[in-house]
C-alpha cells in the first residue's frame, strides 16, 4: 500500500481531512516509524481508537490462537479463576489467572484487570494480548481488552469450576480448588518479602495421591488431621515436585466427612515417572544394577550436611566431617533408570546393621568401603519395591526412598510378566 492510500483508509475511518493525515503520517515515517505503528498513533491522535483498532483483532477459536498472534479476540467459557498477588516492577499487583475453554481446546489466561470473571460465565473478550509461556500460547487480559458477558452458555468439553484431584496437579496450575486430609503441618517463620513471617508447610492427601503444601496466611482450620476444603490454591514447583499454595485470597472450609487417603504410591514405570518430570510419592519395581561413589559409610560437613570428599567440604573447605550412612543404588526396570537414595534408617536395614556396627566394621577391615561393599553384595541383582519423591533434573533422576522392600512378585504377576516377555 502506498502513502496515498493508507492516508485514504486512515481518513475515512477516522472521518478527517486527508491531507492532514497525509502530513502526519509522512511526518512519521520520515523518522523511521514503522506504517503499522505511525497508522495506530494517528488513530489514537485523531480520538478513535478502540472501535477500528478491535476489528483489525481477528477473532479466532482457542485451536487457532499460536504464539505468533499478537491480539485476539475470542467467545469463551471461565473454567477457573484464581486470585494472586505479585510483585511486579516494585509494585504489589493483585492478578486473576486460570483456564478459558470454547469447543476446540482451552487456553491459560492471567487477567491484570479486575474484569469480575467468575467460573461458569460464557465471555467474549475483546483484544486480548497473546504471550508465549512454555511454549504455550496465553491470553493476557489488560487495559485494552474488552469483556462482555453472554446470555447463552457455551458449552465446553472440560470441567467447569477448578476442581481437581492431586494426582492431576502440575505446576503452573491456578484457580484449584481440593478436598483432602492434612497428614502433617508445622509451623515455621521464614524470611518474606516484608521481613520475617509466619508460614504453615506440611503434606496433604486425598484417594488419588499426596502432595507437600504452603499455607501462607495461617489460619486455624489448617491442622494435622483437619479433612478440608480449599479453594483458589495454585500449584508451583518446590524441590522438583509439584505443591499446593493456599494464599491470603484461599478459602479453607472444614468438611463433615473424612477425605479418603491412599494407603499406597501409585506404580509408574521408571520412563512414565521421568517423563512426568517430578512426583512426590510414587512406587517403582526394578533391580538394583549397582551402587553409586558415595555409599556406605560416609562423611558430612557438620556445618551444611553435604557429603565431604576426603574431609573437604565443596563450601565450607577442610572439616572434622560427621559420620553417616547412605546408600545410592541404581534402579533398572527395563524402560529407565533412577538412582534411588537410602537415608541412614533404610541403609541399616539393608546393611544388616547401624552406623555404629558400621563403624567397627571399617576400624576390623582398616578401610571404609567394606561397608559399601557390604550393601552392594546385598542389594545388586535383587528386585526391589521402591516408595518416595522423584526429582529430575540435568543431572539425571533421583528418587529420595521412604520404603525400599525386596519385591516378591506373587506367581500369577511373575507368570503374566515372563509371558508377556516371551511374546515380545
Ligand atoms: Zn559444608
Amino acid at each position: 500500500m502506498e502513502l496515498e492510500e493508507h492516508a485514504e483508509e486512515l481518513a475515512s475511518d477516522l472521518g478527517v481531512d486527508k491531507e492532514e493525515v497525509k502530513e502526519d503520517l509522512d511526518n512519521l515515517l520520515s523518522y523511521s516509524v514503522p506504517v503499522d505503528e505511525a497508522k495506530q498513533s494517528l488513530r489514537r491522535k485523531y480520538g478513535d481508537g478502540a472501535e477500528s483498532s478491535s476489528d483489525s483483532v481477528p477473532t479466532k477459536h482457542i485451536e487457532e490462537i499460536d504464539t505468533t498472534d499478537s491480539n485476539v479476540s475470542v467467545t469463551v467459557r471461565v473454567l477457573s479463576v484464581g486470585k494472586r498477588s505479585i510483585q511486579y516492577n516494585g509494585e504489589e499487583h493483585v492478578i486473576f489467572e486460570g483456564e478459558v475453554a470454547d469447543e476446540t481446546g482451552k487456553i491459560s489466561y492471567t487477567s491484570w484487570e479486575d474484569f469480575g470473571l467468575e467460573a461458569g460465565d460464557t465471555l467474549t473478550v475483546g483484544n486480548a494480548g497473546v504471550r508465549e509461556w512454555d511454549d504455550q500460547p496465553e491470553l493476557n487480559l489488560g487495559e485494552s481488552t474488552t469483556v462482555e458477558r453472554e446470555e447463552s452458555t457455551l458449552e465446553v468439553p472440560y470441567d467447569v469450576g477448578g476442581d481437581a484431584a492431586l494426582a492431576d496437579l502440575a505446576p503452573g496450575d491456578r484457580g484449584v480448588n481440593v478436598e483432602v486430609r492434612i497428614l502433617d503441618c508445622e509451623s515455621k517463620t521464614i524470611d518474606g518479602r516484608d521481613g520475617e513471617t509466619e508460614i504453615l508447610s506440611g503434606e496433604l492427601a486425598d484417594e488419588t495421591g499426596k502432595l507437600p503444601f504452603t499455607d501462607w496466611e495461617p489460619r486455624p482450620e489448617v491442622e494435622t488431621g483437619a479433612s478440608v476444603r480449599i479453594e483458589d490454591s495454585f500449584i508451583r514447583e518446590f524441590r522438583g515436585v509439584p505443591s499446593v499454595n493456599v494464599s491470603e485470597f484461599s478459602t479453607v472450609t472444614p468438611l463433615d466427612r473424612t477425605v479418603e487417603v491412599s494407603e499406597t504410591a501409585p506404580r509408574y514405570s521408571i520412563r512414565e515417572a521421568i517423563d512426568h518430570g517430578g512426583l512426590y510419592d510414587v512406587e517403582l519395581v526394578g533391580n538394583v544394577v549397582a551402587i553409586r561413589d558415595g555409599s556406605g559409610l560416609i562423611e558430612r560437613c557438620p556445618e551444611c550436611g553435604r557429603v565431604t570428599q576426603n574431609g573437604e567440604c565443596r563450601s565450607h573447605g577442610a572439616v572434622d566431617g560427621e559420620d553417616d550412612l547412605r546408600t545410592k543404588a541404581i534402579l533398572d526396570d527395563g524402560t529407565g533408570t533412577v538412582t534411588v537414595v537410602l537415608d541412614e534408617e533404610l541403609t541399616a536395614e539393608v546393611y544388616g546393621g547401624g552406623l555404629q556396627e558400621a563403624m567397627e566394621h571399617a576400624r576390623d577391615a582398616m578401610d571404609r568401603e567394606v561397608v559399601a561393599e557390604s550393601i552392594a553384595d546385598t542389594v545388586v541383582g535383587r528386585e526391589y519395591r521402591v516408595r518416595g519423591s522423584l526429582t529430575v533434573d540435568d543431572f539425571g533422576a533421583n528418587l529420595e526412598a521412604t520404603e525400599f522392600v525386596e519385591h516378591a512378585e506373587d506367581p500369577a504377576e511373575r507368570a503374566n510378566r515372563l509371558l508377556s516377555e516371551v511374546q515380545s
